[in-house]
């Protein structure tokens, strides 16, 4: 398509102050050794992974290789009255008194510093901006980029590097005040959204997709058979992927699940948990740039059938820097209009050049075989 989108990106520098010290006392004991286990299992280097370059790398690409048609926003913190539909009053509170303080909350590698709380706020805060934006129509898309990530956050748990869950936020916020009556979230992210899944468990009127890498992977939930219960039994939908699984799997689950799956619910809002820890660079998964452009084309494509285009990302993990950054703009490209790529498998590509390249080297002249000589 050629005509361009109107993409509104949503970045605030508070949700930068979250920055927890790895040098700050763990728990005590067996739990401290658990936690560096932890972190030492990610395969980055000793240092709390989800840090504030991972959102100046993405700022500091979109500067130097700016997406037309983009238009930036800040934040707002989210208020106690939003938070609490999804989370409990004694949580949050919880939360709010660690406000000013160095803590670790869990084994989970979940720990907060002095401007973590704001962070957590303005994250969840910047979530409902962007579902706003979208759903007042003054844009198409939009993609909240935050941090402290939120898809591990459970009603009354910390968990897995997040405080609150921002796309629940914003999904609650577009039924309570906003007068969505279905939404559906879609979360790519590699590690499932046990938080997310929870929360929605029993709610007819949230559709919950996720693509993960399976178990034992970490959080270890979201199996093929958890579908939800009560009455939302049917609106969670979970397709565990092995290791090492890409483009090709990813872009078949969405096509050949999630698109009848959103028929059927017939979502007026979807919401997108993106995550760019399946790319390979970050060494679970294996899906490139041209795959969450793919992806992020089918949502679109979904979004306008469906929700009159009404389209919001939330960013979740990506721990790589330099994967984090292409990936986020690999989405923004196609939500800003690009076309999306079709990608193919990888390697294949360069197979074909080289197979040209050596086509005539290893082809006798006709003669060769049509003359043998007669001199041995
Ligand atoms: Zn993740």
């Amino acid at each position: 398509m050629s005509e361009q989108s109107k993409v509104t990106v949503i970045y605030d520098e508070r949700v930068l102050a979250h920055e927890p010290d790895t040098d700050a006392a763990f728990l005590p004991g067996r739990m401290d050794k658990r936690v560096r286990q932890i972190l030492s299992g990610l395969g980055v280097p000793w240092k709390y992974p989800e840090h504030p370059g991972r959102l100046t790398a993405i700022k500091a690409l979109l500067d130097e290789q700016p997406v037309p048609g983009l238009q930036f926003e800040t934040g707002r913190a989210a208020t106690e009255e939003e938070l609490q539909r999804v989370h409990t009053a004694t949580f949050i509170e919880g939360i709010y008194e660690l406000r000013g303080q160095n803590a670790w909350l869990d084994v989970d590698t979940t720990a907060v510093s002095p401007g973590s709380i704001e962070a957590a706020e303005v994250a969840a805060g910047s979530a409902i901006k962007a579902v706003e934006a979208v759903v007042s129509g003054r844009t198409e898309s939009a993609f909240a980029l935050v941090r402290p990530p939120g898809h591990h956050a459970e009603p009354v748990r910390a968990r897995g590097f997040c405080l609150f869950n921002n796309v629940a936020v914003a999904a609650a916020h577009a039924q309570a005040v906003l007068g969505c009556e279905r939404v559906l979230i879609v979360d790519w992210d590699a590690h499932h959204g046990n938080g997310t899944q929870d929360i929605f468990w029993a709610d007819p009127d949230v559709m919950f997709f996720d693509i993960h890498r399976g178990a034992p992977f970490y959080p270890g939930s979201g199996g093929l058979e958890d579908v939800g219960a009560g009455l939302g039994e049917g609106t969670t939908v979970n397709v565990p992927m092995p290791a090492g699984a890409g483009d090709t799997a990813y872009i078949k689950a969405l096509n050949d699940i999630l698109v009848p799956a959103a028929e059927w619910f017939k979502p007026d809002l979807i919401l997108v948990s993106a995550g760019f820890d399946p790319h390979w660079y970050d060494l679970a998964l294996n899906v490139s740039y041209e795959g969450f452009g793919a992806m992020t084309g089918i949502l679109q494509s979904l979004a306008r059938k469906h929700c009159n285009g009404r389209l919001a990302f939330v960013l979740e993990g990506g721990y790589n820097l330099e994967s984090l950054a292409h990936g986020v703009r690999a989405v923004l490209d196609v939500l800003a209009g690009g076309e999306p790529p079709e990608p193919g498998v990888c390697g294949v590509r360069e197979v074909e050049i080289a197979t040209e390249f050596h086509r005539d080297a290893f082809i006798r002249a006709a003669e060769d075989f049509d003359e043998p000589t007669d001199n041995h």
